[in-house]
């Protein structure tokens, strides 16, 4: 099969813009740097990369008769808030397990930014106390139990969108979407660097471009502080990816990277590379990015284009995968003042 062979029920407006980030290029003196804006997907709750990989879940859910898409993430995850999204766009109901995965201690953790969309979308948002972990969860069953048992037919969406036969596609199709935008703007991305934590965004995107002629590096950035589980869960979903769109050949070791460096010691904490990238990119461009995510993606795309690690003549292309509704949880780390 192909990727255009699975259905696809449309949630964004179209393809993700893709736009060069010239400021903060002349900042840094090196490779120029480009922006595709996953957090401007979609009219859904502020988009993210959550919903392009719904897209191919979603038909799954309906042609299995679902009434309520059930998933799991920690308190402030972008997932779930964009799951309530598309339940909420397909008429369907939302179960959410939103689990302690990080200790930050803000009053307002559990109320403000992601879970507080959630909640205004209308979804079951349940609070359980467990630590970070992207594998499958018992809370989660139960959560799958209890909508059973009440009469409803749950469809299950793991942590991410991610551990899932069909989690890798909407990125693979991302894939081919940036090799017609290069078409379109006459410019050649030969690295592009995303963030790593379920890992089928970047699975996803590897899947994608092997299947196209010209060779380029995705360099992961792994913000889950937990790089061995990062990596393999990436390798399996790419592995299962590549073969699922009938790429015709093994993924070889090289085309899958996921580095360490940028995430501190906890998923879910920002250290002051990821502030200091949140901060320069803000200032310099107007651009948004989150402390758990985003901020820690930038941070190594500032470090490897200043070093030159990233050579000086490529063109860098930086997923924005949104996130940025979690912010409102991570004010004390901007207003040193409120603490
Ligand atoms: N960036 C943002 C804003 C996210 O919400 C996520 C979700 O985990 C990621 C990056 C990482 O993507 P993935 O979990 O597919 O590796």
């Amino acid at each position: 099969m192909a990727l255009a062979d699975f259905d696809r029920y449309p949630l964004l407006f179209g393809p993700s813009p893709v736009h060069p980030l010239d400021r903060l290029s002349a900042h840094l003196g090196g490779a120029r740097v480009w922006a595709k804006r996953e957090d401007c997907n979609s009219g859904l709750a502020y988009g993210g990369n959550k919903t392009r990989k719904l897209e191919y879940l979603l038909p799954d859910a309906l042609a299995n008769g679902a009434d309520t898409l059930v998933s799991i993430g920690g308190v402030q995850s972008n997932h779930t808030r964009q799951v309530a999204a598309v339940a909420a766009r397909a008429g369907l109901k939302a179960v959410l397990v939103q689990e302690s995965w990080v200790d930050w201690p803000d009053p307002v953790n559990d109320k403000v930014g992601n879970i507080l969309l959630s909640r205004v979308m209308g979804a079951d948002v349940r609070l359980v106390q467990e630590g970070f972990g992207i594998g499958f969860k018992e809370s989660w069953q139960q959560a799958l139990a209890d909508v059973r048992a009440a009469g409803g037919v749950p469809y299950a969406i793991p942590a991410g969108a991610s551990d899932h036969r069909l989690g890798g596609l909407g990125f693979a199709n991302w894939a081919y979407e940036v090799e017609q935008q290069e078409r379109e703007l006459g410019v050649f991305f030969d690295t592009i660097v995303v963030c790593s934590v379920t890992g089928s965004t970047q699975a996803g995107m590897i899947a994608g471009f092997a299947g196209q002629e010209r060779p380029r590096r995705v360099l992961g950035i792994d913000a889950s502080a937990k790089l061995d589980e990062t990596q393999a869960q990436v390798e399996k979903i790419a592995r299962n990816t590549a073969a699922l769109i009938g790429l015709g050949r093994d993924l070889r070791d090289d085309e899958i990277t996921v580095l360490p460096g940028w995430a501190g010691d906890l998923y879910g904490i920002p250290v002051q590379s990821t502030v200091d990238a949140i901060a320069l990119t803000g200032s310099l461009e107007g651009v948004i990015l989150d402390p758990v995510y985003e901020g820690k993606s930038m941070a190594a795309l500032i470090d490897l284009v200043r070093s030159h690690d990233i050579p000086r003549d490529s063109n860098v292309l930086y997923a924005h995968l949104g996130g940025q509704p979690a912010l409102n949880a991570y004010h004390a780390v901007f207003d040193p003042a409120s603490d």
